[in-house]
């Protein structure tokens, strides 16, 4: 039987799994080019750890796994991991984050896992900025992994746009366009300073409530229910559009008291916050062949002693020293 979670503020019932810090892509607010030290492989847990870390996170109160990266579907025997993560008893919902790249090549099968809630990183509806901010060429990539999702059925799918000043900020308006002609979840997320070598600048800063108002000037925008696993996304509709809009306001609305996010990095360490360099290590006991309610205890202090918030100032965030891509956004 599962067991309540012990932390009795926030219900934490959503974990992230980054299932690798490898990526195919550069974003350049997320992995530098070069000198990115990637996790050694042996240093990263096996799908049979994972699996095993995700029953024990069930029975703490986790209902929902995202699995995110890095790029999870560059890492190889992806879909077999999936298929079997799908059978995990009491987990609600499987979802995963992916850059798009190799979407169309994977969708079928991911659809085959009853998988069919996706978000998808996009930055750019032009060919040329995509590359310029990716530092690859496969926009067309992408768009044809969104096609075939949408032709698959997939739904709903969500898209992903971090927003940045002087690099994308002129395509707010077409992203939230999209949603009059698709049923996609256009979600902006602001600009977060993770990672030691990323782009943040507080000049690339756009706080959400710029963002809604440059949308409002395209009609009246609805607000909409969110439900108990949702992420932190605050979900809008526009008059007459088939899709949403969403903002995910990470610095500038403090939603830590909200946040109901368990996060599991690529090398085994289970994280309470994005921005809290607080790290309990789950591998090495796992390893060193630990019970599973000595591991369920540290899970539990994970939950725990998750920071109330991450007390960020806007003005000069601290940057966190791991990159996004090795703990998964
Ligand atoms: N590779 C996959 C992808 O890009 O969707 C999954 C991993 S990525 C780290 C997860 C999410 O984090 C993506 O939506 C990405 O846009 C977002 N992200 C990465 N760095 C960010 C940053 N500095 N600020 C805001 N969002 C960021
Ligand atoms: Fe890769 Fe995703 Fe990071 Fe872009 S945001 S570099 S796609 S992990």
């Amino acid at each position: 039987m599962a067991h309540p979670a012990p932390n009795n503020k926030r219900p934490i019932n959503y974990l992230r799994l980054s299932v690798t810090d490898r990526c195919n892509l550069r974003c350049m607010y997320c992995m530098p080019e070069e000198g990115v030290d990637f996790v050694p492989h042996a240093s990263i847990l096996s799908y049979e750890e994972m699996l095993h870390l995700v029953r024990l996170s069930v029975l703490s109160g986790i209902r929902k796994v995202r699995l995110t990266g890095g790029e999870p579907l560059v890492r190889k025997g992806f879909i077999s991991f999936l298929e079997r993560l799908s059978r995990v008893e009491g987990l609600h919902e499987i979802t995963l984050t992916t850059n798009g790249v190799l979407l169309k090549q994977y969708a079928e099968d991911i659809k085959k896992c009853g998988i069919c809630r996706v978000n998808i990183s996009l930055d750019s509806l032009k060919a040329e900025k995509f590359f310029r901010i990716t530092g690859r060429d496969f926009f067309e990539k992408v768009r044809e992994g969104i096609e075939k999702a949408e032709s698959l059925g997939f739904n709903p799918i969500k898209i992903n746009v971090v927003a940045m000043k002087g690099v994308n900020d002129d395509e707010i308006l077409d992203f939230a366009r999209l949603t009059f002609e698709k049923p996609y979840h256009v979600r902006f997320i602001e600009f977060m300073p993770v990672g030691e070598r990323n782009a943040w600048t507080h000049d690339r800063f756009i706080p959400a409530e710029d963002i809604l108002d440059e949308i409002r000037t395209l009609g009246e925008l609805h607000p909409l229910v969110k439900n108990t696993t949702d992420g932190p996304a605050e979900r809008y509709r526009l008059q007459g559009a088939k899709g949403e809009v969403g903002i995910i306001a990470a610095l500038s609305n403090h939603f830590c008291h909200k946040c109901n996010r368990l996060r599991l990095t690529a090398e085994g360490h289970v994280r309470g916050c994005l921005f809290s360099d607080q790290e309990i290590d789950l591998k090495t006991p796992l390893r060193e062949g630990k019970s599973d309610a000595y591991l369920t205890e540290l899970l539990n202090m994970a939950i725990e002693t998750k920071p109330e918030g991450h007390g960020l100032i806007k003005s000069a965030p601290r940057k966190c020293i791991r990159h996004m891509s090795s703990i998964g956004g």
